[in-house]
């Protein structure tokens, strides 16, 4: 299965893509859990996506789609769920022409939609486990109680100017994308807003809906 999660920052990309991750096998290539591990490791694509990303602006094109051509290749081009990637039209075009070459078409791309002033709400209350990745609200989805506190992070970019510069960038450079995957690929925007397993039981509706390999073997 080769799945796209698509929508605004905060939309719950990450947290849907995880149980999807479980459901199907899949590998959940994050563009900016791959960057936030190459800042860590003080690689040189880290060190360049630093600025971009504390200011909350896209890193450029070439160094993503390089990151995401590597990432695809490694898994053999298949079993793998994209979350946060593409975000430009230059993004989406070479990773359609990457799959071309690969006679490896996508199965579905959802779009996940959530009013922006939600997404505020729940960035600014977003935590995320630094070793696991696992991403908590803490009114919503609360970290358990014994999870030790300095292991919790506040993302820089979840900040209140980062994020208003976050959203901005979506409208104006990714949202238009949706238009372009609704002419190239099987694509179904859902409600993004509910329960973790209500938003979950959209998700699997829309890929019975929209046909998507692997789909059958699930009830
Ligand atoms: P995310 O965790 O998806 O919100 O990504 C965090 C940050 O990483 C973004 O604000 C960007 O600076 C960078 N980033 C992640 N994915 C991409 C992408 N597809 N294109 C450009 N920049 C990205």
């Amino acid at each position: 299965m080769r799945l796209i999660l698509f929508g605004p920052p905060g939309a719950g990309k990450g947290t849907q893509a995880r149980q999807l991750v479980e459901r199907f096998h899949l590998k959940q290539i994050s563009t900016g859990d791959l960057f936030r591990a190459a800042l860590r490791d003080e690689t040189p694509v880290g060190l360049e996506a630093k600025g971009y990303m504390d200011r909350g602006e896209l890193v450029p094109d070439s160094v993503v789609n390089k990151m995401v051509e590597e990432a695809l290749g490694a898994i053999g081009n298949d079993h793998y769920i994209l979350d946060g990637f593409p975000r430009t039209t230059e993004q989406a075009r070479w990773l359609l022409g990457y799959l071309d070459e690969h006679d490896a078409p996508l199965d579905a791309v959802i779009s996940l939609k959530v009013d922006p002033e939600l997404i505020v709400q729940r960035l600014s209350r977003r935590r995320t486990d630094k070793e696991t990745g696992a991403i908590y609200h803490l009114d919503f989805n609360p970290p358990p109680a014994d999870l030790p506190a300095d292991r919790l992070v506040h993302r820089s970019d979840d900040q209140p100017d980062a994020i208003r510069t976050r959203l901005g960038v979506y409208e104006a450079d990714t949202r238009p994308l949706a238009a372009i995957f609704e002419q190239e690929a099987r694509f179904a925007e859902i409600d993004g807003v509910g329960e973790i397993d209500e938003v979950q039981g959209r998700i699997m509706d829309a890929l019975r809906t929209l046909g998507a390999r692997g789909i059958e073997a699930t009830s």
